[in-house]
């Protein structure tokens, strides 16, 4: 099948493309994060995620970097906290744009990276997913099988930028107030 994989990061990318194309599917990235912050927190992960295209040899598209409309979007939900309803708008936001790109090409099928992390509810990326593309949608678990531990220790062997939270500026801020 040819599949579009809407790519977080560079090691969720590792683990989930190198799961796909060991199942025999064809890929195509879409590297889509809008909720990235701050700049250069977003260029790390791309090009991480570039590196992860060049090692399996699939072609990367790059997403708009609408960060504003990305803000717009959680506005109201900022203070919730990391799984809960702020999370939900950033999952579908990334997931409707990739459905956008997915109807304007020629694949088969889509899905994400974004049940890669261990602090992801695949769940809920899934059901999101299905109500936007239905039966065109790959409902995964991509952690699931030490599918963490592999897409880790691919970012090892690869030197993949590896980030420590999740990617919008309140998790960051969350992510330093624990140090
Ligand atoms: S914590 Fe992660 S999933 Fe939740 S809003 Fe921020 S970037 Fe999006």
């Amino acid at each position: 099948m040819n599949i579009l994989l809407h790519i977080c990061c560079g090691v969720c990318a590792a683990g989930a493309a190198e799961q796909l194309m060991c199942d025999g599917h064809k890929i195509t990235g879409f590297f889509y994060g809008p909720n990235i912050h701050p700049v250069d927190e977003y260029e790390k992960r791309l090009r991480a995620a570039k590196k992860v295209a060049d090692q399996l040899s699939f072609d990367l598209i790059e997403g708009l970097y609408d960060r504003e409309r990305w803000f717009g979007s959680v506005k109201g939900a900022e203070n919730e906290a990391e799984g809960g309803a702020r999370c939900e708008i950033c999952f579908r936001m990334r997931l409707e744009k990739t459905y956008e790109y997915f109807r304007e090409g020629i694949f088969d099928l889509f899905t994400t990276t974004l049940s890669v992390g261990p602090m992801k509810d695949a769940e809920k990326v899934n059901s999101i997913g299905r109500e936007l593309g239905g039966e065109k949608f790959i409902s995964a678990n991509f952690k699931k099988k030490d599918g963490f531990k592999r897409a880790i220790e691919l970012a090892k062997e690869w030197d993949l930028y590896k980030q420590n939270y999740c990617g919008c500026i309140y998790s960051l801020e969350e992510s330093l107030k624990k140090k």
